[in-house]
């Protein structure tokens, strides 16, 4: 009892006096109970006191109760029972409970002795504010702290919440410390998405090199509103190895980025090499082509001119029609136009004193009406309602610059592997190169087919896998984008389906044109408000005319759903280093979040993530960095309409997205540094390494499932 406790006492209107029981065992266990225990005494040395309430104070009080009957009056009258401690050795009966002045001396009338005020009301406002986390303005929690070493060099990655997630300023500082004495900090940032604060991060960071793998590590984040968290013991990440290769393990199959020709080679060797194990599958919907329409300008694009534009592509006969304007040369002429002899030759209409009056407006309006299964014309950006010049003749063409390339509508194929291909096994699906410009990932996909089918007859551990599961693999969803990327514009990301109207039509826009396929799925759609797709036919994330307007998504999409054994899939992205699983996207509103998995599936889904994680990691020690390793919304952007989300929810499939291509520490530099989209090959070679090992380990993990 404190001194506190006695002067509260000296106000009571109720004074009674107890002998200090003898520390019995349930007696000792009660701590001394006032906020200030520098002051408190041990119990047994405590002289007797007075133990008393003000007239409308409670307190919490323990009692020795003179029966077993005394407490079960207690419970049967109702009484405010906190706490029933072990019965003493003596046989006492001991109870908490929460009293006024008046029921603690009827109480203490009826035999029962207050041994312990254990709180007083009141207690609870001082004691908050002695706690030192509560005396600063924000309080601390790591939601992620791991140490990893590759290179002989260990690295740290910590993530920290404050709970002053509103305040922009506040700094955070985290300290770590190895049990050798070897000390240093460093600063987080704070990280936002969609204008909603998620915690504070650093990108991994390199301890000195003098710090062993073994050494344990702690951490301690401080805020600068004066907030410090517990200190913390970071986990070693991702603390999973896979099997070793045996001796004689056949890899390393791809030489050099591969194009959809190459890749449709390479596929058909394949199957003429291992027929008993593999079918090749031509998915239903043929896409577009290596096509454009034929375009140009009419007029000069700086002063006044108008997009003139086939209807068909430019391969279909279109290529090389000329258009020119003329002036008539004679009054009161109407507008008119004759296309014969592949040349449209437009005359420009007259006014009485033989003046050409047809505007850019007219001309465009004109042709598209006249001719709608040949032309289509708008005003260029700029021109509108400008006098339309005489010019011409110019050369309607596609601009396509990969003369090598069939314009052909294409057939995307799929690989199936396994020793039993009816559907009877686990299915894993794998499919790369949505994002036409993503060079390496295809490399990915096929390293991974090669490696089961050339490692089947000699290495038992292969031949389990293929016997097991069900494999299918697209290399390239988006032949006729990688086609593009490869001849025209390297940052071609998306198909080659132009549905721009209007102005965006204007040939300078080509490179912007097509839809983003993995945005073009069915579920958490930028079409059902979600974030991360786009109405404008020129944004790089345009979602397209519709959900699965597009062949390659459609294609995705029909593979999966014929084969209801895939039970697993892997969409095969770069760049960046991450690994992610649903949900994709959110609502704007709120950044509410598609379903979150449960609490078990999330677990296999992290599980398994640090077996695959470590299997990338086992070819040249690439870390997938912990906190790029979660749900897409979480650790990377809300992609609307991705295909992981519709595989996931529509179809049941554990659907995970790979960002190859892991950014690279630079020693001398001290920085992590981007690899980017189409590295020098052997940084693309590497990759196709350490990722088709993934998904090796990805098919391991299927293997272990319950059959479909
Ligand atoms: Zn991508």
């Amino acid at each position: 009892m404190s001194s506190r406790g006695r002067t509260v006492a000296a106000l009571s209107a109720i004074v009674l006096t107890i002998s200090l029981m003898p520390p019995a065992a349930g007696a000792a266990a009660a701590q001394p109970a006032k906020a200030q225990p520098a002051k408190a005494q041990p119990a047994k040395a405590q002289p007797a006191a007075a133990i008393a309430l003000g007239d409308a104070e409670h307190a919490l009080i323990r009692f020795r109760l003179p029966s077993e009957a005394a407490l079960q009056r207690l419970v049967a009258e109702g009484a405010d029972i906190a706490a029933r401690p072990r019965t003493s050795a003596g046989g006492a009966v001991l109870a908490d409970l929460v009293v006024d002045a008046a029921q603690l001396a009827a109480l203490t009338g009826d035999g029962a002795q207050a041994v312990q005020v254990i709180q007083r009301e009141g207690d609870t406002a001082g004691r908050a504010t002695a706690s030192p986390q509560r005396l600063a303005a924000d309080t601390l929690q790591f939601l992620q702290a791991y140490w990893w070493t590759t290179g002989g060099r260990t690295f740290l990655q910590t993530q920290v919440a404050t709970t002053a997630a509103d305040d922009p300023d506040v700094e955070i500082t985290v300290t770590w410390t190895t049990a050798d004495g070897a000390t240093g900090s460093y600063q987080l940032v704070r990280f936002e998405d969609s204008g909603e604060y998620q915690y504070h991060y650093a990108v991994p960071q390199p301890l000195p090199a003098q710090i062993t793998p073994n050494s344990p590590i702690q951490v301690v984040a401080t805020s600068s509103l004066g907030g410090k968290s517990r200190t913390v013991t970071p986990a070693v990440w991702p603390n999973a190895t896979p099997p070793a290769l045996p001796s004689g393990y056949q890899k390393d199959f791809v030489e050099a980025y591969m194009t959809p020709a190459d890749i449709a080679a390479r596929i058909k060797r394949l199957k003429r090499q291992y027929p008993k194990l593999l079918d090749v599958l031509n998915l239903p919907n043929r896409t577009q082509g290596y096509r454009r329409t034929a375009v140009a300008y009419l007029g000069d694009p700086n002063v006044a001119a108008v997009v003139v534009d086939s209807v068909k592509f430019g391969d279909q006969g279109m290529n090389g029609v000329q258009v020119k304007t003329v002036d008539p040369g004679t009054a009161d002429q109407p507008l008119s136009a004759a296309y014969r002899d592949r040349v449209l030759t437009v005359k420009l209409a007259t006014d009485a004193g033989g003046k050409v009056i047809s505007s850019t407006d007219d001309v465009a309006a004109f042709l598209s009406a006249k001719y709608p299964r040949q032309f289509r014309a708008s005003v260029e950006a700029g021109s509108a309602g400008l006098p339309m010049p005489v010019a011409g003749p110019v050369a309607l063409d596609d601009g396509l610059k990969g003369t090598e390339v069939s314009p052909k509508p294409w057939t995307v194929q799929a690989l199936r592997i396994g020793k039993v291909r009816d559907g009877s096994k686990t299915g894993v699906l794998a499919y790369s190169q949505e994002h036409a410009r993503e060079w390496a990932t295809p490399l990915v996909t096929l390293e991974f087919a090669e490696r089961l089918l050339a490692n089947y007859a000699t290495d038992p551990a292969t031949k389990q896998l293929v016997d097991s599961v069900d494999i299918f693999v697209i290399p390239t969803v988006n032949p006729d984008g990688a086609n593009y990327s490869f001849n025209d514009y390297n940052f071609q990301r998306k198909n080659l389906v132009n549905h721009c109207t209007g102005t965006s039509r204007d040939p300078r826009y080509r490179d912007s044109w097509g839809v983003d396929v993995n945005r073009n799925y069915a579920v958490g759609s930028y079409f059902d408000g979600y974030v991360g797709g786009s109405a404008n036919c020129l944004s790089g994330t345009y979602a397209g005319t519709a959900e699965l307007s597009e062949a390659e998504s459609s294609n995705v999409i029909a593979l999966a759903g014929a084969h209801p054994n895939i039970k697993f899939a892997l969409n095969v992205h770069s760049y960046g280093g991450y690994f992610m699983w649903p949900p994709g996207a959110y609502r704007a509103d709120g950044r509410v979040t598609l379903p979150r998995p449960s609490i078990d599936e999330s677990k296999f889904f992290l599980d398994s993530a640090r077996r695959i994680v470590g299997a990338i990691s086992a070819e040249r020690g690439t870390v997938t960095w912990p906190s790029y390793t979660g749900p897409v919304a979480d650790v990377l952007y809300s992609a609307a309409g991705n295909s992981a989300d519709q595989l996931y929810y529509d179809l049941g499939i554990d659907a995970w997205d790979f960002e190859i291509g892991n950014d690279i520490w630079n020693e001398s530099t001290q920085e992590w540094e981007g690899v980017g989209f189409q590295p020098p090959f052997d940084e693309a070679h590497a990759e196709s390494q350490e990722y088709a090992g993934g998904l090796v380990e990805l098919v391991r993990i299927a293997s272990e499932q319950p059959r479909p």
